[in-house]
């Protein structure tokens, strides 16, 4: 058993495809798709399709297929986007989590960002 998890947050609805997507790239595990504010030239959202809400609950209480398919997915994405160290000048992948993470959207999420060089790491 996870987390407490609101069937009403933003990424359950693009899920159930109530809210339209930028998809990126799709498997049967995760979903990828445009951030809507883009902090960077490719700035792709991975989420998983089971419902967890922050990285620690899916690290914890996903079953490993589901963590296979998710990271795969994300290999995916760094390769489409052209930023991965096999030919691309690299990337940046975050997780907000809670609130001193500052998550707005409470369903696990991965930032993949690239396209540009990235600040240091301080805020
Ligand atoms: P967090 O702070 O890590 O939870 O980031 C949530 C991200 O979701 C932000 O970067 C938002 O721009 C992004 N976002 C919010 N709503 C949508 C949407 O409908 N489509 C794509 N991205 C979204």
């Amino acid at each position: 058993m996870g987390l407490d998890y609101d069937d009403q947050n933003i990424f359950a609805r693009i899920l159930r495809g109530e809210i339209p997507n930028d998809t990126v790239a799709e498997n049967e595990h995760a979903l990828a798709f445009r951030d809507i504010a883009p902090k960077s030239p490719s700035h792709v959202l991975v989420i998983p399709k089971g419902k967890y809400v922050s990285f620690d609950d899916f690290a914890a209480n996903a079953p490993v297929e589901e963590i296979a398919g998710f990271m795969r997915l994300c290999a995916e994405v760094i390769a489409k986007e052209g930023v991965g160290l096999d030919g691309g000048r690299g990337f940046r992948a975050i997780t907000n989590a809670g609130p001193d993470g500052v998550q707005e959207v409470p369903h696990f999420h991965l930032h993949i960002m690239g396209g540009r060089m990235m600040g240091p790491m301080v805020s």
